[in-house]
């Protein structure tokens, strides 16, 4: 599964930037200038490591890494700091920030890559054990498998996705266009129907035979992963 690498950043030609060189290394990026956003992204979606600039409009890098460690969801993420060069890099390495690293602009790419991979690295005993268990399902996001009542389920790269999301969020109603926003990216533009093609796909794959459907259509606002309701 590709990696996610979350810009938190206000100055849109360094984005640019960053972007089109980690685009190269293989990560998917996704990108706000403020903080809260950041906050709600990380609730979201799944993201492997955030790129956290210090100066940042409203609420500051700092204030958001803090929050970030509060949250049991966000705990682990690991997140570089951008910090300006001299006293402010000085000063904000003596906070007790929760960052995992910290890189002073400017900053060569090369630079910084090499400490995201560092930073990945580190991180990587932790996601080793990453698995998402709902019901009778699982899934191993590490090594990409996932299971029914312990039968292997063969899945397209959407659907496993969908389902990651559904199992990151059990119980709870997704709209199409939230699918959409949070499966196939935010400003994609995707026929909601399409939507429905991959959740029956997915459905398909998931329901054995005499295996209820976990998947519950909810009449005009969307699905959800629901194994209580759907016996009903
Ligand atoms: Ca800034």
């Amino acid at each position: 599964m590709t990696p996610v690498i979350l810009i938190v950043e206000d100055e849109a030609d360094l984005v640019e930037l960053l972007r089109y060189n980690l685009e190269r290394e293989g990560y998917e990026i996704l990108a706000t200038p403020s903080g809260e956003e950041a906050l709600l992204i990380v609730e979201e979606r799944h993201v492997d490591l955030m790129l956290l600039d210090w100066m940042l409009p409203h609420m500051s890098g700092i204030e958001v890494c803090r929050q970030l460690r509060r949250k049991p969801g966000s705990r682990a993420l690991p997140v570089i700091m951008l910090t300006a060069r001299g006293e402010q890099a000085d000063r904000v390495r003596g906070l007790d920030t929760g960052a995992d690293d910290y890189v002073t602009k400017p900053f060569a790419p090369e630079e910084l890559i090499a400490r995201i991979h560092a930073v990945m690295r580190r991180a990587r005993p932790a996601l080793s054990e990453e698995r998402l268990t709902y019901s009778d399902i699982e899934m191993n996001l590490t090594e990409h498998k996932v299971a029914r009542n312990n039968r292997p389920v063969v899945l397209g790269p959407t659907e496993f996705r969908l389902l990651r999301h559904f199992m990151e969020h059990p119980g709870r109603v997704f709209s199409r266009d939230q699918l959409i926003d949070s499966v196939w990216g935010h400003g994609i533009f995707i026929d909601s129907r399409t939507v429905d093609v991959h959740i029956r796909r997915l459905r398909k794959a998931l329901n054995g035979k005499d295996e209820q459907d976990v998947i519950r259509t909810v009449r005009s606002a969307g699905y959800a992963l629901d194994a209580e309701a759907a016996i009903a």
